[in-house]
């Protein structure tokens, strides 16, 4: 009996299908008006089907194709009409390699199990198409009988590239922090312990065990700049309050932070010109602070000793402007423009260490409080960032 041009045995499959999938349980059509209703039935299964959001293909027993729904045909790059081939023949030209890198070999690690009982728990497959490389991820169960014995099998297929791009974007991202934090650690531990010989030996040497203390004050400092920036991250990424506005004047401000740096980065002679006057601006005065300490942390990081870091702070018309000169690696032009994104590291970096989170959050502290920043850069020559911020107005006073 024929019900929309599914044979019985077909019928039989879709009707384990919806079982398996949809969860109903369905008679099979003996009376015409039986017939009819399975011919609505089927339709309407295959309606279903084609609005899966994964690629599902219906198997029988042999390992030919039922059905397969416009999702799955598209993810192996096949035509309408694969009704009645084998799936291996198929899949076959497709050249699909195991993204384990492992012989694949279709029957054996895909048919055979799943027709078996169970194709499980997946099977990572790569498949080229359009000149890129996709990973697919299929899954399957078979269908049984009455009897309990196999009829034919459901398989789903879904293409996971950009999962499995995240998972290794999260993977490589977790093993940058373990290393960022081990190396700090490791030196701190290091120096604790040559600290603690110094003071312990003949002669007690003090002054030795002083520049250790140093060291690991820098470190410890290190680790905690790296903390508190994932931690901000996170406080922008779930969008929390970031920013605590007030008016301020800015000139001291630059003027603490650089006093502070020149302490805790002593390998860099640091130039400060500032105003006379006061450069009153509403932002978050710690922020503006953390952001010229990381300009100043890439300064130093991507310069050498002896190259002094410059800071000009001044006003220009209605803005106060904080330039940050060093005369260091630079960063190439192609790359300038995306330092400011998250996570983003320029191949200037490489070895330095660094999340690439610094200049992202300077770009948020500064965009937040209504400023812009900008770069200028040549290699091996010297990079200059500069921040623009509006100058408040008496009237901000007031609505303060
Ligand atoms: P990180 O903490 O990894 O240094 P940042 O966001 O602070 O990240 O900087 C992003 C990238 O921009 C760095 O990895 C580096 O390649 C480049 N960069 C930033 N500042 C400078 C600078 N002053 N000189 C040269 N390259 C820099």
């Amino acid at each position: 009996m024929e019900a929309n041009g599914y044979d019985e045995a077909q019928q039989f499959l879709f009707k384990r299908t919806a079982d398996t999938v949809v969860g109903s349980p369905v008679e099979i059509a003996r009376t015409p008006t039986e017939l009819a209703h399975t011919g609505q039935y089927m339709t309407q299964l295959a309606t279903v089907l084609s609005t899966v959001a994964d690629g599902l293909f219906i198997l029988d027993g042999a390992g030919r194709v039922s059905h397969a729904n416009e999702v799955g045909r598209a993810l192996f790059g096949l035509p309408e009409g694969v009704q009645g081939w084998l799936f291996s023949d198929l899949l076959r030209p497709l050249q699909l390699r195991r993204a384990d890198e492992q012989a694949l070999d279709l029957v054996g690690d895909l048919l055979t199990p799943l027709l078996a009982g169970q194709l499980g728990p997946e099977l990572r497959l790569l498949i080229s198409r359009d000149e890129r490389e996709r990973i697919i991820c299929l899954t399957g169960k078979s269908t049984r009988d009455d009897t309990d014995q196999i009829v034919g099998a459901v398989l789903l297929v879904r293409d996971i590239t950009e999962q499995s791009r995240a998972e290794q974007e999260q993977d490589a991202f977790l093993s940058l922090i373990a290393h960022e934090v081990r190396s700090p650690l490791t030196s701190i531990k290091g120096f604790a312990q040559l600290a603690t010989r110094a003071l312990e030996g003949p002669g007690a040497g003090s002054e030795r065990a002083m520049r250790h203390l140093l060291i690991i004050d820098q470190q410890t400092a290190r680790l905690g700049r790296l903390i508190g920036d994932l931690a901000d991250v996170s406080r922008l990424q779930r969008g929390k309050p970031f920013l605590n506005p007030l008016p301020f004047d800015l000139v001291p401000i630059v003027q603490g932070t650089v006093a502070h740096q020149r302490v805790t980065t002593p390998s860099h002679e640091i130039i400060l010109t500032s105003p006379d006057e006061a450069l009153i601006v509403r932002a978050d005065p710690t922020r503006i602070g953390q952001a010229l300490t990381n300009l100043l942390t890439n300064a130093a990081k991507f310069s050498p000793g002896d190259a002094p870091i410059t800071v000009t702070l001044r006003r220009q018309g209605d803005a106060a402007e904080l330039h940050v000169r060093d005369r260091g690696i630079g960063i190439a032009p192609e790359e300038q423009g995306r330092i400011f994104e998250r996570f983003y590291r320029a191949t200037n970096s490489s070895g330095g260490g660094g999340l690439g989170l610094g200049l992202f959050l300077v770009h948020q502290i500064v965009a937040r409080s209504g400023g812009k920043i900008a770069v200028e850069s040549a290699q091996e020559r010297g990079t200059h960032f500069c921040i623009t911020l509006p100058l408040a107005r008496p009237e901000d006073d007031e609505d303060a």
